[in-house]
């Protein structure tokens, strides 16, 4: 069976311990804030609308079977919305769903080899991987069964999940998909030498307000050397990441303060530590792709609509007589009773058939050429996106309608886009159809600067009155394994925007038979055509008095404002914790001094300590309730590193030994005085 991933051997506990806590919260003796710390790392986080949460599940590269699928959308059903979403990291989202079922969720899940731990927070989120990666007849090779090694390891590794903020990684089979790996905080692109299978590998890209581009780490490693590699950048990020400032916190902030130099210097010096204290090798299980059952009656379709589907959404594979089915689900968004369908149908054709695309579509694969008919009259009974234009081409993040960090409704932009734009777009061959890319704010999760034409929402004024608008970027391309960004060549209100797409594309309509590519034809013709456009009838903005809608955002009839768009969650974790950690020993420092008898207040001092040197771990990237890992660690990284004094050894010692330790009560406050101003001093 395909895979995505193995669960840990100790995974069942690790359930079982963020369950008792979102008891405790349902029960009153948690507070909010501090569930929040530990839901998070688990892909669960609350929507705009109190109580209602979104569970984010990991999916290595898109795999997923179809009894795994047909299992998330019965849950959805019970417990959600009834729809499922995909997402531009290969995964999936359960959406409105209460904190009381999560508990039952995070078990079910469990039962069919699923896991939400990495799906947010400061740790390793799910893998991306090239969606043709096994089927492509021009790959280098199968890189998902690495992707899916290494994955299956560091989920068994605690410390994936305390980072000082949140790791990407991304395999590509070959330079066609150069930009997932180039813009990952640690990206592999399959490269052989010498008849050797490897890597060329990449660090520190990654795409937000600012993108930047991934430097060479390797020209080539042996595939050997893969964890070691990806091990080495998870020790440096948690020893040298900044825990602080979480604006400036991914791997990518710690080489520019390193700078490249002293970087590859740390790297190097790690890396030849972990080859001798460790070198694992992860073990290489290949994934087959072949048709396994014929369970079906061949069908036939004559018809010239189904001609246009297959030039549109089929592509051949490598195996022969086998094909790769496109499915394109509008914004992302797949209807839990379609994924029913869609999963009993894939029964038929085998467990390895499922991958979500980067562009939050689904790809069937190895469907035998006999079954494609079968396949399309099944689909235009369940499926309206495959004749949507442009929806298998259209990305957009999920925006201010569940974004707690979203400035505009971008899915509902989306949405008015693909009612407006032209039927015949969506019969334009795949490879000629333009990729737009929306985000809702600068942040960049629709990822609109590698898009061909990408749109990111922004707050304009006029007079007194503010709109949401869209900066206009566009022009990204890969030549020669460079990436060359989208630039910005103007901004439009968003009520405008659809209009003017839907004029545009209708002048492509007429011409894209004439060039190779959307890209050849944005770059002789289209991007003079679309600043003209823009200029000359799209860029006056009305008056509010003039036209109140002008000033409400799409899907919603109320005037653009700021008020609810506050902070999101992605912070949420150690910085909370932290922060919570220093209360409760405050607190405890109160109950001391207001206390007399002599039993409690050893007691209160042991936990005060305990307390204390647990939180300042956290800064280490070590989170943990285990006493014997607490006092171990920190004697190995304050009072041996001599940033604590090492005078408060003894008493550390005492603590760990449970030794009465009313004597050291002026001591106890002191180091946990010189604790909480360590802290203040790197924060
Ligand atoms: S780009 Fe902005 S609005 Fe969209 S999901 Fe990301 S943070 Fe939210």
């Amino acid at each position: 069976m395909v895979k995505g991933y193995e669960l840990p051997k100790n995974f069942l506990q690790e359930i079982d311990d963020l369950i008792g806590l979102i008891n405790k919260n349902l029960s009153g003796e948690m507070d909010g804030a501090t569930l929040k710390s530990y839901r998070v790392p688990f892909g669960i986080y609350e929507q705009r609308t109190p109580d209602t949460f979104m569970v984010r599940i990991r999916c290595t590269g898109g795999i997923i079977t179809p009894s795994q699928f047909l299992e998330i959308a019965k849950i959805s059903q019970k417990f959600g919305e009834g729809k499922i979403h995909i997402t531009t990291r290969q995964e999936v989202q359960l959406h409105d769903i209460k904190l009381k079922d999560i508990p039952f969720i995070l078990k079910e899940l469990y039962g069919f080899g699923l896991s939400t731990r990495g799906g947010g927070g400061n740790t390793i989120r799910n893998v991306v991987v090239s969606v043709n990666s096994g089927i492509d007849k021009n790959e280098v090779f199968d890189i998902v069964p690495y992707a899916v090694s290494l994955v299956t390891k560091f989920l068994e590794e605690n410390d994936s999940f305390g980072l000082p903020r949140k790791l990407k990684f991304a395999f590509v089979n070959s330079t066609d998909d150069l930009e997932s790996a180039i813009l990952a905080d640690l990206g592999f692109v399959a490269k052989i030498k010498d008849n050797k299978k490897g890597f060329k590998v990449f660090i520190s890209g990654g795409m937000g307000a600012k993108y930047a581009t991934g430097k060479l780490l390797f020209d080539f490693i042996d595939d050997t050397e893969l964890y070691n590699v990806a091990k080495t950048v998870k020790n440096i990020f948690n020893q040298f990441g900044d825990r602080k400032n979480r604006h400036k916190s991914r791997l990518r902030f710690l080489f520019d303060k390193l700078g490249e130099k002293e970087f590859f210097s740390v790297f190097d010096k790690e890396y030849q530590k972990i080859k001798i204290e460790q070198n694992y090798i992860l073990p290489i299980t290949p994934i087959e792709n072949k048709q396994q059952k014929f369970a079906l009656i061949k069908e036939e379709n004559n018809t010239k609509e189904y001609s246009l589907w297959q030039s549109s959404f089929v592509f051949q594979q490598k195996q022969q007589d086998l094909y790769s089915i496109l499915l394109p689900i509008k914004l992302g968004d797949i209807k839990a009773s379609d994924v029913i369908k869609l999963s009993d149908f894939l029964d038929n054709f085998g467990e390895n058939t499922i991958r979500f695309t980067k562009e939050q579509n689904i790809q069937i694969r190895n469907i035998h050429k006999e079954y494609l008919a079968n396949f399309y009259n099944f689909l235009t009974k369940t499926f309206e996106a495959y004749s949507i234009p442009l929806s298998d081409t259209l990305v957009s993040c999920t925006g201010a309608d569940t974004c707690k960090l979203g400035i505009g409704l971008s899915k509902n932009l989306s949405s008015e886009i693909l009612k407006l734009i032209n039927q015949e777009l969506s019969h334009i061959p795949y490879n000629k159809k333009p990729k737009i890319n929306i985000s809702g704010c600068p942040n960049c999760c629709g990822k609109h600067w590698v898009g061909d034409l990408g749109f990111y929402g922004f707050v304009a004024k006029k007079g007194e009155n503010i709109y949401l608008a869209y900066n206009i970027v566009c022009g990204f391309t890969i030549k020669c394994d460079n990436l060359i960004f989208s630039t910005k060549i103007g901004e439009i209100g968003a009520k405008k925007l659809p209009l003017l797409l839907n004029e545009f594309f209708n002048d492509y309509l007429k011409v894209f038979a004439n060039y190779e590519s959307f890209y050849e034809y944005f770059n002789m013709t289209g991007k003079e055509l679309l600043i003209k456009l823009l200029n000359e009838k799209y860029k006056t903005i009305p008056f509010f008095e003039e036209d109140k809608t002008f000033y409400c955002d799409w899907g919603s009839d109320e005037i653009f404002s700021l008020i609810g768009k506050g902070s999101g969650e992605c912070s949420a974790g150690l910085f909370d914790f932290i922060e919570k950690d220093i209360k409760i020993i405050e607190k405890i420092k109160l109950d001391i001094e207001n206390e007399s008898n002599e039993e409690k207040i050893n007691s209160y001092l042991h936990q005060i300590i305990f307390t204390a040197l647990r939180m300042i771990l956290l800064t280490k990237g070590i989170e943990t309730n285990d006493k014997q890992v607490v006092f171990n660690a920190f004697t190995k990284n304050f009072i041996n590193t001599g940033i604590i004094d090492k005078s408060y050894q003894d008493l550390i010692y005492n603590a760990e030994k449970l030794v009465n330790l009313n004597n050291n009560k002026q001591k106890t406050f002191a180091l946990v005085t010189d604790i909480i101003t360590h802290y203040k001093s790197i924060s």
